[in-house]
């Protein structure tokens, strides 16, 4: 199946199961905006604590913080974002469609990228075994031929971003031959810069109000709390903060479901240390956070590290953790090196010290800073996206969402296999002992195949049937949701084998 089918049912799915729904959907919806369902929730919050945990409990030297939305305008100035948070757009005449003008470029490069695969997996099926991928690619006059025009595209966009260079953008589209996949035309618009922060009032009347902004990425609360915590927590650099929290962009364009909203979630961790050591703790950083996607066991194979064509004005190095989407590797995480710059902004701005006294140096500095960011949606997106499964059967498919255990929203369902005998009230006793460790759902409705179906739909790892044995010797069959296969295991075991499975220390454990 094609992969854009792949995610247009994922989306469905998403839908149909309670994970994602468009938000104020029976009012026609808001564009790229999304609300979680009640299995939707869950898988968020389980993402959230693995990112939460590995941060806060596996380093010492890492603290936690809950800042405010709201912050003192003046803040947005310091840090760059009223100036310089754009995004370059550009519109099509005939649909009246608005593209972002980097990713019009960014998507043929990719489309460059796919030609040259596609004659390298041609080539490696003509040829088995004997082939030699890096002497095709050097060699072959096709794959040349497009790496050429890669290697020319890829110069000029990034000469052209990193000048600011709106014409030049508009004229690599038109030199590229670009259309709008809704008209077909090339009748493009200038290039515009386009300030992405989302503003607002504060104060109760109409004079006395001054202009906020919503917060556009979590970072900046860290920021303007690193003296807070730095005295309060008796903090040694090098030290971290992390946060996890909404934040808000008027993203251009809305596409791709959750990958690119308005409002969504961020999971940050600002890393400061001292001046002069900040490559090496990116370097620490980028190798602990492949690491963090790795061990959820989705195949190292498709995530990458993708170096930025543009440093952002306050970075000395930046690095993407890519992962393969159906829609091709996209972004999933940002790591950063931000050097000085934003609490140097800070204490130009607020007029105050904002310095680390280091013991071992004797002297004084303003710290330099790591930082890693990640979207909680866009890390939910990727976990959907890896788990969807179509199962071919020997009579039929099978839906399944093979989440890793630890993350599934419901982690066991328990379902008497008739209403009657007592089977039911077994059942609830189970439920009873367990629900305090995990979340648990009872379901009795249907037979029991439609009702296993259903938890694969969901991600349910485990399904436990109680019957009629189940009264006599307090055993049940226990059914895992991605081999099928079904075992007699004792009541009292139940605790220990989905504990194992679905623990955040055995997750831990691979990091
Ligand atoms: P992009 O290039 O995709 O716009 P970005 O480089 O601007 O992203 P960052 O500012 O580095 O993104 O934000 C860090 C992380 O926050 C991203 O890796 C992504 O996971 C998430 N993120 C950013 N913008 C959005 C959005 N509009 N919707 C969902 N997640 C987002």
């Amino acid at each position: 199946m094609a992969q854009e089918d792949i995610f247009k049912k994922l989306v469905a799915h998403c839908k149909e199961y309670g994970y994602v729904f468009q938000s104020s959907e029976i009012y026609d919806g808001l564009g790229a905006v999304y609300d979680y369902g009640q299995m939707g929730v869950e898988l968020k919050n389980n993402i959230k604590k693995y990112w939460w945990d590995s941060m806060v409990k596996l380093h010492e030297n890492v603290v936690g913080l809950d800042s405010a939305i709201f912050m003192h305008p003046t803040i947005w100035k310091a840090s760059g974002h009223v100036d310089a948070f754009n995004d370059p757009l550009i519109d099509n005449k005939d649909s009246k469609k608005r593209y972002r003008a980097d990713v019009l470029i960014e998507d043929q490069l990719a489309k460059y990228e796919e030609k040259m695969n596609k004659e390298v997996k041609k080539a490696a099926k003509r040829f088995g075994e004997s082939f030699d991928e890096k002497q095709f690619r050097e060699t072959n006059p096709r794959v040349l031929a497009n790496q050429e025009k890669w290697n020319n595209l890829h110069t000029r966009f990034s000469d052209a971003l990193n000048d600011n260079d709106l014409a030049e953008l508009k004229k690599i589209i038109e030199d590229e031959g670009i259309v709008c996949p809704i008209s077909g035309s090339r009748n493009w618009t200038d290039v515009r810069q386009f300030n992405l922060m989302f503003s607002t009032e504060m104060g109760s009347t109409a004079e006395g109000a001054s202009k906020i902004f919503l917060r556009p990425e979590t970072a900046q609360g860290i920021f303007v709390n690193y003296l807070n915590v730095q005295k309060t927590g008796r903090m040694k650099i090098p030290f971290g903060i992390a946060q996890i929290g909404k934040a808000f962009r008027n993203e251009i364009v809305a596409r791709q479901f959750i990958f690119r909203m308005r409002e969504f979630e961020q999971m940050e961790m600002q890393f400061f240390v001292r001046p002069g050591t900040e490559l090496d703790w990116f370097e620490k950083w980028k190798t602990t956070r492949m690491k963090w996607h790795r061990a959820l066991g989705f195949g190292d194979d498709n995530y990458r590290f993708h170096e930025h064509e543009k440093l952002a004005h306050y970075a000395n190095a930046a690095v993407d953790v890519e992962y393969k989407f159906p829609f091709g590797f996209k972004e999933v995480e940002g790591i950063h090196s931000r050097t000085d710059f934003d609490l140097s902004q800070h204490e130009e701005y607020s007029g105050k010290k904002i310095r680390y006294y280091d013991p071992e140096l004797g002297e004084s500095y303003v710290p330099f800073v790591v930082e890693t960011s990640i979207g909680v949606d866009r890390m939910f997106l990727q976990v959907v996206s890896a788990s969807y499964c179509e199962d071919q059967l020997e009579k039929d498919t099978r839906v399944v969402l093979k989440l890793p255990p630890v993350l599934a929203p419901v982690k066991l369902a328990v379902m008497p296999l008739v209403k009657k005998d007592g089977l039911p009230e077994k059942a609830r006793e189970i439920i009873d002992d367990l629900k305090f460790d995990f979340n648990c759902q009872y379901d009795e409705k249907d037979s029991i195949g439609k009702r296993y179906r259903r938890q694969d739909a969901i991600g349910t790892p485990f399904c436990v049937t109680v019957d009629h044995q189940t009264n006599e010797d307090n055993t049940v069959t226990i059914r895992y949701r991605d081999t099928m296969q079904q075992e007699r295991v004792a009541i009292a075991d139940l605790g220990k084998i989905i504990g194992e499975a679905v623990s955040y220390k055995g997750l831990f454990g691979r990091l």
